[in-house]
C-alpha cells in the first residue's frame, strides 16, 4: 500500500512527501480503494482514489490527491492555482 503512486506526491498544503503520510485504507471495491491519506508533517487529512490498475498514469491518482487537498485548503483563486502561475491577463 505505501508503494502506491499517490504516494510520490506531496502535501499541497507543507508540502512534505507523501511518502511519509499516514495512509488509511477506508473501503475498497474490487481494485478500486478509497484511501484516508494523513500528512506525517502537518496533519492534514484527506481522501485519495487508487485505481489499483498501475498501467493507469500515476498523475491520476496524483490529481486526485492534489485536487481534493488544493480544494479542502483554498482560500482563494491565487490559492487554488498558485500565486507564481497565477495569471490573470485573461480574466478581464
Ligand atoms: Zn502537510
Amino acid at each position: 500500500m505505501h508503494e502506491a503512486p499517490l504516494l510520490s506526491s506531496h502535501c499541497a498544503d507543507c508540502g512534505a512527501a507523501l511518502a511519509r503520510a499516514l495512509v488509511r485504507e477506508v473501503r475498497h471495491y474490487e481494485e478500486t480503494r478509497l484511501l484516508e491519506v494523513t500528512c506525517g508533517r502537518c496533519e492534514r487529512r484527506f481522501l485519495a482514489i487508487d485505481t489499483g490498475d498501475r498501467r493507469v498514469d500515476a498523475l491520476q491518482v496524483e490529481d486526485v490527491a492534489a485536487a481534493s487537498v488544493t480544494l479542502a485548503a483554498a482560500r482563494s483563486l491565487a490559492d487554488l492555482f498558485g500565486a507564481a502561475d497565477f495569471d490573470v491577463s485573461d480574466a478581464a
